[in-house]
This record gives C-alpha cells, structure tokens and sequence, in this order.
C-alpha cells in the first residue's frame, strides 16, 4: 500500500491551501473569542495545567525523618539508566551503623527519557518521579540536577519523607 499521496492540479498552486489555513484559523479565532470558556488552550505561565498527582515528571530524592537522604549510594538507579544520565559517587559515613550514602548525586535532565526505571530499580524509595515537570533554563548546566536539587528544592518545602520507615525497613530485611 502506498502512503504517498498524488498531487492534484490545484495542490500545485500553494496559494488556496494558505487562505485555506488562514480561514481555518479566523474561524477558529472567532469561535474561541465568543465562548473563551470552552478553549481548549491555557494561558501559560498564568494557567497551568494540574497533571495527576501520579504523574512522571521532574526527580526528587526523598529524606528519612531527621531530614538526611534517605539514598544509600547502591548505583541501582545509575545501573538501570537506559540513558546513562545519573552519577553518583559514593561514600563512607562516619557512624558505621550507617549505609553509604551519596556525596554526590547528579541527574542530566537533558539526557533522561522519564522512563521511570530508576524509580523501579531503588530498593529503598529514595527516588521518585513527581508531578512537576516545569523547568526553564538558559544554558545546559542548569538542567544537571545535583543532590541540593533533587532532595530540598524550595518546591518540595523541606523534602519529602520515604514512605518507607527506617524501623519498618529494618524489619522487613531491607
Ligand atoms: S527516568 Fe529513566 S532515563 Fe531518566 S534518570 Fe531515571 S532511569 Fe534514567
Ligand atoms: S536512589 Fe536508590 S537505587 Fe539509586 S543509588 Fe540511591 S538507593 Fe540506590
């Protein structure tokens, strides 16, 4: 079967399909300007859209109770990155009944598809993908998120606590 579409005499001339759009366009102008409630498009940044809070978007790493990152530098997520965009380095804690943890934990925004497969790879809920997704930015370097970033971002007002309690943690072996 053949997709490519013969051209007509008429869709030679490029002038008609232009009025054609530009009618479409008025018409849909028109319409819009006499019932604004119904348009479908929102003034953005003024409006945004609400996105479900299940929504993929934008990383954060979440905190344990007393406000520490709750990652203990596993490289899980880093391993399952079908993009290669996370890097981690990891270190030693000083209290031995503590895990290792991140020194460093940096995501390439510009290189992450939003699979989601870091969220499923971590053994501990320390990485999750949110409902924000806006993130405007003048050059590259700004969209490598670093750990500041993506555990005490001003929007997540502190961070955000694991689901998974240290106590409850330790009780179920992991
Ligand atoms: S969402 Fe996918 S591509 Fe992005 S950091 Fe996570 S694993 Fe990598
Ligand atoms: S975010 Fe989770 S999977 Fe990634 S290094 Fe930290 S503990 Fe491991």
């Amino acid at each position: 079967m053949s997709l490519v579409q013969k051209r007509t005499e008429l869709s030679k001339w490029y002038l008609p399909a232009i009025f054609q759009g530009l009618g479409w366009t008025f018409v849909k102008m028109v319409k819009n300007l006499a019932n604004k409630k119904q348009m479908i498009t929102l003034n953005y940044p003024e409006q945004k859209h609400e996105y479900s809070p299940r929504f993929k978007g934008n990383h954060v790493l979440t905190v344990k109770k007393d406000g520490s990152i709750r990652c203990t530098a596993c490289m899980l997520c880093a391993t399952n990155c079908p993009a290669e965009c996370i890097t981690i380095k990891a270190a030693e804690h000083e209290d031995p009944t503590v895990e290792k943890f991140p020194i460093s934990y940096e995501i390439d925004m510009l290189r992450c598809v939003f699979c989601g497969f870091c969220e499923e790879a971590c053994p501990v809920d320390a990485i999750r993908m949110g409902p924000e997704w806006q993130r405007p930015a003048v050059n590259g370097a700004n969209f490598v998120y670093d750990l500041k970033e993506l555990a005490y971002r001003p929007s997540l007002k502190g961070g955000i606590v694991s689901v998974v309690d240290e106590t409850d943690r330790h009780k179920a072996g992991i």
